[in-house]
């Protein structure tokens, strides 16, 4: 292994994915490697974090069909907010009625077809939804998104989904009158979460609507804990067994009993940290005193979450570059539009230039599925490891160990 490559690679790093794994991979850049063993390993991680509770991938943050494939392999179930999210899954041949309906508020045709399908769980989160479902998919099982604190969360949701917790006795009493089933809560409590008790919270919420609702004879059958459980990127996050270990006391604790079905809907932790994007430096400038690199992919090419925070968001970063020295770069994109920049401050070895690599590692969630040929310049293209997949590669890439 040469010394640049792997010098003090996060721990969220899978070893298979090492810079110099990588590196022998004879195809252009940009592309993103996705390490099937990781997602697995990531799902069985949380399945016993979190015992009695059923995984539901939400498939917005990576839809690539080796990854639903993986996943639905090692017993998960999936989570969708449209139709063409649903076909694709029916394309792998997973049952619709194994499949939750998450988006709050949906086009009519979109919950016909999915009911149509055999989809029969739709959330909801007001009256005028509640009305569009009993239409569309008469007496299907509904569940009501609520609004939950996301305060801890780096990408905040619940500005556009969720009702107040005490609508919650009169939305599910209307849906029994509209001849739908009340059939339970969720809640999201914001992407990439960092504290566990941010679901202690929304469950003791969800324990007082629910013992609230006994006085009107529902007991509901589902609790959904949403997603919102984090990935590894530069920073420290709690660990699954950190929240599981927070959540199941709570269940227990401040719920007025168990629902018949525990779900979650993990996206961004079950793939996040199983990719790693590769791009390659096509400029190296020095604009108003300051070190430039553009690279060949951008926020337009599935680095968009670096430009949703005003904050800006970080990836771990290594560099095919040698050599000693650290410079301080902005790092932007391919295209004509400045806000396609992604980093700013990314230390790198400072003689990295045109025709090396970028590493970019926890690149699996909320990426490829981003990524457009903004200006004309392509997306990266996928590329998978592990589990037997990509044999080619994987034998290519295991030169090194
Ligand atoms: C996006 C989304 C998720 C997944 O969120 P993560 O933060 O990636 O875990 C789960 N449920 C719903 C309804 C969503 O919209």
């Amino acid at each position: 292994m040469t010394a640049a490559l792997t010098a003090a690679l996060p721990d969220s790093w899978p070893a298979a994915l090492a810079p110099d794994c990588l590196a022998v991979i004879d195809m252009p850049t940009p592309y993103l490697v996705t390490d099937l063993d990781t997602v697995a390993q990531k799902l069985a991680a949380f399945t016993s974090a979190l015992p009695g509770v059923l995984p539901f991938y939400a498939m917005k943050c990576n839809p690539s069909p080796e990854i639903l494939r993986t996943l639905a392999d090692g017993g998960a179930s999936f989570e969708i907010a449209s139709l063409g999210e649903l076909r694709a899954l029916q394309r792998l041949g997973v049952d619709p009625a194994r499949v939750l309906y998450s988006n709050p508020v949906k086009p009519p045709a979109h919950i016909a077809a999915a009911y149509a399908a055999g989809l029969w769980r739709f959330s909801f989160d007001s009256p005028n939804e509640l009305r569009k479902i009993a239409q569309h998919a008469p007496g299907s099982a509904v569940y009501l998104r609520l609004h939950v604190d996301d305060s801890a969360s780096s990408f905040p949701l619940s500005r556009k989904f969720g009702a107040e917790p005490h609508e919650a006795r009169d939305l599910l009493t209307l849906a029994r009158r509209l001849g739908l089933r009340p059939y339970g809560l969720t809640f999201h409590v914001g992407s990439q979460c960092a504290t566990a008790a941010a679901w202690r919270q929304a469950l003791g919420v969800c324990g007082s609507i629910m013992a609230g609702l006994l006085r009107d004879g529902i007991q509901l059958e589902m609790l959904d804990l949403g997603g919102g459980f984090p990935a590894r990127y530069v920073g420290d996050v709690p660990s699954i067994e950190e929240i599981g270990a927070a959540v199941l006391p709570a269940v227990a604790q401040l719920l007025p009993y168990r629902p018949g079905l525990l779900a979650a809907e993990p996206g961004r932790h079950l793939v996040a940290e199983a990719g790693v994007l590769a791009a390659t430096v096509i400029g190296r400038e020095v604009r108003a005193g300051q070190n430039w690199l553009f690279l060949d992919v951008g926020a337009y090419h599935g680095m968009m979450e670096t430009i949703q925070l005003p904050t800006g968001w970080d990836y771990p970063v290594r560099s095919s570059a040698p050599g000693p020295g650290r410079v301080a770069f902005t790092v932007t994109g391919p295209s004509c539009d400045s806000s396609d920049t992604m980093f700013t401050g990314l230390v790198l070895p400072a003689g990295v230039d045109v025709g090396d690599v970028l590493y970019i590692g926890s690149a699996g969630a909320y990426t490829l599925s981003y990524a457009s040929d903004f200006n004309g310049f392509p997306p990266p293209t996928p590329v998978f490891v592990g589990a037997g997949r990509a044999a080619g590669l994987a034998a290519a890439g295991s030169g090194g160990h």
